[in-house]
């Protein structure tokens, strides 16, 4: 059809200008992360966001947002929306009529616009894709050739902005790839579990950003047109006051890996329950005053605990806090 041919070629050509943008801003993305995290981390700030593949699809959730809560969109791009959202239930209907083998096939065709990776061995990172994500969020990671794991970013045509750029480049660092088993890819995290992974993870890339607007850097139009509020933003209270007290563990443990040590030094069982607290009252949507408070207590307890370590339970944390490059003086 001739008007699904001509979204084929706006997709083509919005998907070369999103490469080119995340190409410009690559440079102040690592110079951003870089004033976030610290210099000791530049090199391997630089090798990871440099390392990122990309992959430009579409996705009829993440464009009914776009329809929906994009603000300042053209008529031009929500005609185009409207054509999009019409093309990929056509499509749909036509590809359940398939095997499996073919309907990932032509699924791929009809939903990536544009990849770094070859079109076979995109089939099967797009499953995956599909599998962790539920469809919603757009990062997932994968195994490269040899022993080398590459971070791979999904973003969806159209609704993507520069804060979701920068949220899903620090998933590379905030829960990276450690290895893989025959079923499943093996990350891992500071945090006990996927809530508490991106509520810090969207607090940071907040942070990031605003250093990113600091600097002035450039933000081209394709990654500036579309904005809203994400269903992060409005629980950073549940963690604000943790992250303010643990900012800079956080940063260490996060770059360097090694996960323990932020367990190590708020203390196992309060910070185990901290995370299913908040986990609760994420999904809960809602935590009573009583609630927070002690949400918060638990917080001033961590505080403590840190900081009446005995010297003898510190040894573990002077250790990392050494091997990052600290030259520590016991007290
Ligand atoms: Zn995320």
């Amino acid at each position: 059809m001739k008007k699904f041919k001509r979204i084929k070629d706006y997709n083509k050509k919005y998907g070369y200008e999103l490469r080119e943008a995340l190409k410009t801003i690559r440079p102040y993305l690592i110079q951003a992360f870089t004033i976030f995290y610290g210099d000791k981390y530049y090199s391997k700030i630089k090798e990871t966001i440099n390392s990122i593949c990309y992959t430009f699809f579409l996705s009829e959730p993440c464009l009914k947002v776009f329809r929906k809560y994009g603000y300042n969109i053209s008529n031009k791009d929500k005609r185009i929306t409207s054509y999009y959202i019409q093309y990929l239930s056509d499509v749909t209907k036509r590809i359940r009529l398939f095997d499996e083998d073919t309907f990932v096939k032509a699924s791929c065709d009809a939903y990536i616009v544009e990849s770094d990776f070859a079109r076979d061995s995109l089939s099967e990172l797009f499953l995956d894709y599909l599998d962790a994500s539920d469809k919603n969020p757009f990062y997932t990671v994968f195994e490269g050739e040899g022993e080398k794991y590459y971070h791979a970013i999904f973003l969806p045509l159209l609704a993507v902005n520069l804060e979701t750029v920068i949220h899903e480049v620090n998933h590379a660092f905030m829960d990276p790839a450690v290895a893989v088993s025959e079923e499943d890819i093996i990350m891992t995290t500071p945090f006990l579990n996927k809530e508490c992974v991106e509520l810090f993870n969207d607090y940071i890339a907040h942070q990031i950003l605003d250093i990113y607007i600091k600097l002035r850097a450039p933000i081209p139009s394709c990654l500036g047109k579309f904005d809203f509020v994400n269903c992060y933003e409005q629980f950073f209270y549940l963690i604000e006051p943790f992250y303010i007290v643990f900012h800079k563990i956080i940063q260490d443990s996060i770059m360097s890996e090694n996960f323990n040590m932020l367990k190590e030094y708020a203390g196992k069982e309060n910070f185990d329950l901290f995370c299913r607290l908040v986990k609760a009252h994420f999904e809960n949507q809602e935590c009573s005053e009583k609630e927070l408070t002690y949400l918060y207590e638990l917080v001033f307890q961590m505080q403590e605990h840190g900081l009446n370590l005995k010297p003898e339970n510190y040894s573990n944390y002077y250790r990392e806090l050494e091997s990052l490059g600290y030259r520590v003086r016991k007290l």
